[in-house]
């Protein structure tokens, strides 16, 4: 059975011009489409009980908080991306939605907030995805970006976990994510760390974010527009970047990825890389990745590609690591075939160009 949503419409929806307009060039998180989605929770995961109630689609807009609201001071704060894509028949599909929905439910344990049904997730995509299809881009690379978050609610300092919370979806049409696949420069971070052994590094929780960026203004500061973080217990190791996980390609068909020791997310996308090249004969080692290993590689010549992938970038090729101390790689890196030919592959499957083997795709309208 699937969820009920009431149904309040936005009496005053964005004009066909105006939606038209943002289409064109859509850019990312800008422009949000007419409606969201809210479902309130109460009850208490201290005592493991409550009930999520009120399910709704609304029109898309401001919320109002108490400002005593717990997010407000003590940060539970969880949220999801995912995108739609139109496909050639005018079909609109979601990528791997189960996978994002159990990633929701382990952040939410980690936050002390309330799971949500995995079908009441994937249903509450559906429900605002139908209602604001005309809002899910065509173009090449394009998209419709959505961002499930939940939020303890409950008006109250005292430190404990809410007892109240409001899950919410919210969508934005994207483009090109980095606007090209020109490789990136990436800033390793020694000053600041983004997740400490038995923190929240594993959650996909905002702290984390706020966490990030003043290591992302230094990053700009030096002209690379993504960060690097080491591995907590060691200062040798890669971990990830601020938002997305990273990989490195030999020129012997082997691809490293840092492995998954609690302090790095799960990246579904990380997920899908490993399956696509083990099914294309590459060997995939998950293990710690060090910054020995980056340098004499790239010094070797046998380390040829480093790439980084996240739902909202899909994979970004990297071209060079830059610390205080030095400069790791060529600076005229193109992007490497395995890169880009994984990069295509992935984003045929999604945009239905290519078979879904996997059952990877699920059918929103
Ligand atoms: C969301 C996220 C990723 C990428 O996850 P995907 O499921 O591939 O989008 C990687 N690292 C961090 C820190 C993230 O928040």
């Amino acid at each position: 059975m699937s969820t009920e949503f009431v149904k309040h419409l936005n009496p005053h929806p964005a004009t066909d011009e105006v939606r038209e307009a943002v289409l064109q060039n859509p850019g990312f998180g800008q422009h949000f489409t007419d409606h969201m989605v809210c479902i309130d929770w109460q009850g208490d995961v201290q005592e493991n009980v409550g009930r999520w109630e009120n399910a709704r689609l609304q029109p898309y807009g401001p919320l109002s908080l108490d400002p005593s609201t717990a997010v407000l001071h003590y940060g539970q704060e969880i949220f999801e991306g995912l995108k739609a894509y139109r496909h050639e028949d005018g079909s609109v599909w979601t990528f791997r939605p189960e996978a994002n929905a159990a990633r929701l439910n382990r952040s939410a344990q980690r936050l002390a907030l309330p799971t949500l049904p995995e079908e009441v997730f994937v249903d509450s995509i559906r429900e605002l995805v139908a209602q604001d299809q005309a809002w899910v881009p065509s173009g090449d690379g394009e998209s419709l970006y959505m961002r499930p978050f939940m939020i303890g609610t409950e008006p109250f300092l005292g430190v404990r976990p809410s007892r109240q919370a409001l899950y919410s979806v919210i969508a934005s049409p994207a483009g090109n994510y980095f606007g090209s696949v020109e490789p990136v420069d990436i800033w390793l971070s020694r000053t600041y760390a983004r997740a400490g052994t038995g923190g929240t590094g594993a959650a996909k929780c905002g702290g984390n974010y706020a966490a990030s960026l003043v290591a992302q203004m230094e990053g700009d500061a030096h002209g690379c527009s993504q960060v690097v973080f080491l591995d907590p217990e060691r200062d040798d190791a890669i971990e990830e970047l601020g938002g997305m996980n990273v990989f490195f390609v030999f020129d012997d068909g082997r691809l490293v990825t840092p492995e998954l020791t609690g302090t790095i997310l799960e990246g579904i996308t990380r997920d899908s890389v490993i399956q696509l090249a083990e099914e294309r004969g590459l060997t995939v080692e998950q293990r710690a990745f060090t910054l020995d290993e980056w340098r004499d590689g790239v010094r070797s010549g046998h380390l040829t590609e480093v790439f980084a992938c996240g739902t909202a970038a899909v994979i970004a090729p990297v071209r060079r690591l830059v610390s205080n101390d030095e400069t790791i790689g060529p600076e005229d890196a193109q992007p490497g075939e395995v890169t880009m030919s994984i990069r295509q592959q992935l984003l045929d499957i999604q945009t239905g160009r290519a078979e879904d083997t996997h059952g990877w795709l699920t059918r929103l309208v």
